[in-house]
């Protein structure tokens, strides 16, 4: 019955539409302990939905939620097919009871269950509420955190994706503070954000978790909360996405769940703000008393013969004082030790005597229970899982987002129009950007700036100003530092379609269908993510590699993120096609953006050959339901980075035009010069000038502005604009071969410092050094190529 052809049949043989039950998970270390955290444990009921486009990866329902794997991962599930006898799920009831519907919701407080006045011990009120938001990635943990904090939050470094951790003080609340931590799916450290956010959790101690859950997809979301439960902290339950539940006629019946999970759970709805006044109320009163879950003890006595259960108490007994001393919480610290966590195992320090008891311990239960630890434990929630679930979720029959979604995908990742549609969806994002919105909006900000240079120079020349005060004003700062913040509509706009594209959830799509391409270059569908932000910033696009689980995949992606051409650089395209090419912008952007991406592609090939051999991490990876982003998070979204760039505008920019400016019109001796090949400047770039003869580019000038790029891209028109305005301007200088060959370098030299900032953060002062140098070398011999080939077409 299980065997194909003579072998033993695996998730691999499962066709579209037909179900298994998976009888055991292959694999090994982490990639394993992920496959079981993701809900592919022994037992538990796998549909087929559909392959990618390219046959690869595979699409799968499992607990309720939409997995991807790759064909050779799922060869390593081996599974027993199943005949659907009706449709799935079975949890499901078709009365929609609307008494159950609006459920009245416990009160809190001093008279609440977990109240225990006897031994009631707030903390003083001066102490400062500190709160870990952890939950699974698009569980709306942004959304929540954007309404808990409102405009009060100080972001850390760079915002953007939800990838940095972000701190911020509740609305009303000043004595506390959330911290919005990566989205992870469990406790264990798979990416390298679960352990970041592991680490916070167990080493900086807030004082209490709320923990957001999907109510939709509930099953998969509870896994973490079991584990956030065996930390024994204060926590609060936000079951969100309350009005798709409802919506579709399931509801949850958040009494029994409270009880059965022994903390606080409140209803909520992130995106719509119903509910989340409740929540707070109970985050507060849980983290000033300090009121810890009530129960943590999940494993079944009865299950097995108790095996899990025996095998997880006699462990605690066993390191106790060692988890203690360690500042671990014992339970947790338990069932990661049976689950074969080097790190905690390391963390305890146990003596040999008792590391064979452990290991004594655990192949007794493995024994008894017939599954590997790893797999018992998963298990062991798994089952506790499906009891509260069977006992609260009342599960509505269909779900209305759910069939959007899979109606949507039919065309988006459907076999043959996946591609296409992908690219019509880049290409309007990019028209609607430069074309449309952003030009449009940019428009009315040139006239404004246009109007006030104007202005000042009235009143300048009414006041008698010196000259080269009025000097420094007009060319300098209306020149180098207006002409960048012009740019701001078109970097908002395009910012804004693509925190679109990642907050439906399309880019997770992108991930799955793109896969097998990437793979041949040597990277995982999930590279990505980083490179389309890439088009935004690459401060966020490095960041958001933190998601990749291999430290191989990550390195690769931020050392090939840098060439997808970031927004910064719009200014310096837009600059030289209204200087040479007014007939074909189109083409000259489009060019320098496919441009990057082929450079890029080839990079990736060099770097899979040479440093980065070996295999793409394996892509297990949920695809969400469709959703429309909220308002006030694309809002905010936006407005960081409006904010983000006018800081950086009237700082680094400023300064530099500032800089620039002094450095052009002095001499050594601080005398003004008349002719600025005497400037300071003109002595100091003269140097290396001869670098660029070969690129034709050896005007002191071109160098100048490429040096000032390195502090911000746009200071490359900036600084261009300013020195070549009285050398009546830059058409007068520059052919339009090399007008070109200056783009090509732009493209593909060395990312500003922002971006090294972020990759040595990531990576280290090593490979940030040598990003900067590699992709100076790069740029040039693009550039040199460029230049060749060109010379036969421009002039
Ligand atoms: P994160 O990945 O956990 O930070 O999740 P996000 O905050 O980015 O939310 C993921 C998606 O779910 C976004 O499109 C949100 O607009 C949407 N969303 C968040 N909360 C709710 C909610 O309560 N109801 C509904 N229907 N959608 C929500
Ligand atoms: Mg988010």
């Amino acid at each position: 019955m299980r065997k194909v052809e003579g072998r033993i049949m695996t998730l691999r043989d499962v066709k579209i539409g037909e179900s298994a039950i998976v009888k055991a998970v292959g694999g090994e270390g982490a990639l394993r302990q992920h496959f079981l955290d993701m809900g592919v444990i022994p037992g538990a009921k796998v549909t087929v939905v559909r392959f990618a486009p390219m046959g690869d990866p595979v699409e799968l329902r499992i607990h309720g939620y939409e997995l991807t794997l790759r064909l050779a991962d799922a060869a390593k599930v081996e599974v027993e097919k199943i005949t659907v006898t009706s449709k799935d799920d079975d949890n499901t009831e078709e009365i929609i009871d609307n008494e159950q519907v609006n459920i009245e919701h416990p009160g809190f407080g001093e008279g609440g269950k977990y109240h225990d006045k006897k031994h009631e011990n707030p903390l003083p009120n001066t102490e400062v509420l500190s709160y870990a938001l952890v939950g699974n990635q698009n569980s709306g943990k942004t959304t929540l955190f954007n309404q808990l904090t409102g405009s009060n939050q100080h972001v850390g470094n760079f915002p953007g994706v939800t990838v940095d951790r972000k701190d911020g003080v509740i609305q009303g609340h000043p004595n506390t503070l959330v911290t919005d931590l990566p989205g992870i799916y469990s406790m264990s450290p798979y990416s390298s954000e679960e352990i970041v956010s592991r680490n916070f959790v167990l080493n900086e101690k807030p004082r209490a978790i709320i923990n957001i859950v999907d109510a939709t997809n509930i099953e998969r979301n509870l896994y973490l909360t079991m584990q956030l439960l065996e930390m024994n902290m204060p926590m609060v339950v936000a079951l969100n996405m309350m009005d798709e539940v409802t919506g579709n006629g399931g509801t949850i019946k958040i009494n029994k769940m409270e009880e059965m999970l022994g903390v606080p759970v409140v209803p909520i709805s992130a995106s719509k703000n119903k509910g989340v006044d409740e929540l707070i109320s109970h985050a507060i009163h849980i983290a000033h008393y300090q009121e810890k879950p009530l129960d943590k003890d999940f494993c079944d006595i009865d299950a097995y013969g108790g095996a899990v259960h025996k095998c997880i108490h006699a462990v605690e007994h066993l390191i106790e004082i060692h988890a203690k001393e360690a500042g671990v919480p014992l339970r947790f610290a338990a069932t990661k030790v049976v689950e074969g966590d080097e790190i905690i195992k390391a963390k305890l320090g146990l003596s040999d005597s008792e590391k064979e008891m452990l290991n004594q311990i655990i192949a007794q239960m493995e024994k008894e229970r017939g599954l590997d630890s790893s797999a018992a434990i998963a298990d062991m929630r798994f089952s506790f899982i499906e009891k509260v679930c069977k006992e609260t979720v009342i599960k509505p029959r269909t779900s209305k987002e759910h069939e959007r979604s899979q109606r949507i995908d039919k065309v988006l990742i459907g076999k043959y129009t996946a591609i296409p549609m992908f690219i019509l969806i880049m290409a309007l994002v990019f028209f609607l950007t430069f074309n449309v919105i952003g030009a449009w909006l940019q428009g009315i900000l040139e006239i404004i700036i246009g109007s006030l240079q104007i202005a000042t120079e009235d009143v300048l020349v009414a006041m008698n100003c010196n000259e080269t005060i009025k000097g420094l004003i007009l060319d300098g700062i209306f020149e180098g530092v207006g002409s960048v913040v012009s740019f701001l509509p078109i970097i908002c706009t395009m910012f804004f379609f693509l925190s679109l594209l990642e907050d439906s959830g399309y880019i997770a799509r992108v991930a799955f269908f793109m896969d097998k391409l990437l793979r041949k270059v040597g990277l995982s569908g999930r590279s990505i993510v980083p490179m389309l932000i890439g088009f935004g910033c690459t401060v966020p696009a490095v960041m958001s590699t933190r998601t990749l689980p291999s430290e191989r995949d990550r390195k690769m992606t931020i050392l090939l993120t840098p060439f997808m051409s970031c927004s910064a650089k719009l200014p310096i395209y837009a600059f030289f096609v209204s200087a040479f090419f007014p007939k074909h912008g189109g083409l000259i952007m489009t060019g320098m953006y496919v441009i990057g991406v082929l450079v890029a592609i080839c990079a990736a090939f060099l770097m899979k050959k040479t440093v980065f051999r070996g295999e793409a991490v394996p892509f297990v990876m949920e695809l969400p339901n469709y959703r429309m982003p909220s308002a006030k998070s694309v809002g905010q979204l936006l407005w960081e980075k409006a904010k983000d760039f006018l800081q950086r505008a009237f700082s680094v920019i400023f300064i530099a035009t500032i800089l620039v400016w002094f450095l052009k019109t002095f001499d050594f001796g601080f005398n003004k010069v008349t002719d600025s090949q005497e400037s300071i400047l003109a002595v100091i770039s003269g140097v290396i000038a001869p670098l660029f003869m070969p690129l034709g580019l050896g005007d002191w000038r071109v160098v100048t502005s490429l040096v000032c790029g390195f502090l911000a891209k746009e200071s490359v028109v900036s600084t261009i604009g300013m020195l070549y305005s009285e050398a009546g301007g830059i058409e007068n200088a520059l052919s339009a071969l090399g007008a070109f060959t200056l783009l090509v370098f732009s493209l593909l030299y060395t990312p500003c410092v922002a971006a090294i900032a972020s990759i040595k953060r990531e990576l280290g002062a090593k490979w940030a050094a040598f990003v900067v140098l590699w992709q100076c070398i790069v740029a040039w011999i693009v550039a040199f190529l460029a230049h060749g080939l060109f010379s036969f077409i421009l002039r």
